[in-house]
């Protein structure tokens, strides 16, 4: 169930009949997934993925560690956006770029400033009004991205 079906899926009510795939299931997509309708109907079906936080999902290998972490963190998510919350949750969990963030639509960038080796944004979720201050900073293979939240404008 790879995150494109995964989506089709949902909106075809399809999702309860639904049998994950462990190693189809992109924690990092599902993060990314801006359709909030989708999400929150993913969420409630977060039972679903469970089993993929589980040790014995997953075989004994170099990349068990970092996969069971992923799946923590989206299960951690589901649950939250399950409660209620937005999708820029997702901001606590994963690195995202606030440009790109900006160019979807989902945040709008009210500050930036940049200084030789870091760039500083202030950002507003356009579907809840959350502010953000974001510390962009260049690493060996790109950028990290720290999202601190605000307060409400
Ligand atoms: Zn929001």
């Amino acid at each position: 169930m790879k995150t494109p079906d995964l989506i089709s899926a949902v909106r075809d009510w399809r999702l309860e009949q639904l049998v994950l795939v462990p190693n189809e299931v992109s924690p990092y997509e599902i993060f990314n997934i801006q359709d909030i309708e989708v999400l929150r109907q993913i969420a409630r079906h977060r039972s679903k993925f469970v089993f993929l936080t589980k040790t014995e999902t997953w075989e004994l290998n170099s990349s068990r560690q970092f996969i069971l972490g992923s799946m923590d963190r989206l299960c951690a998510f589901l649950e939250e956006v399950a409660n209620g919350g937005c999708r820029c949750l997702k901001y606590r969990y994963i690195s995202c770029d606030p440009d790109a963030e900006a160019a979807k639509g989902l945040v709008a960038i009210t500050e930036k400033e940049d200084d030789q080796y870091s760039s500083h944004y202030r950002c507003v979720c356009v579907a809840c009004n959350s502010c953000f201050s974001v510390s962009q900073q260049e690493e060996r293979f790109g950028y990290s991205n720290i999202w601190t939240l605000r307060n409400q404008i």
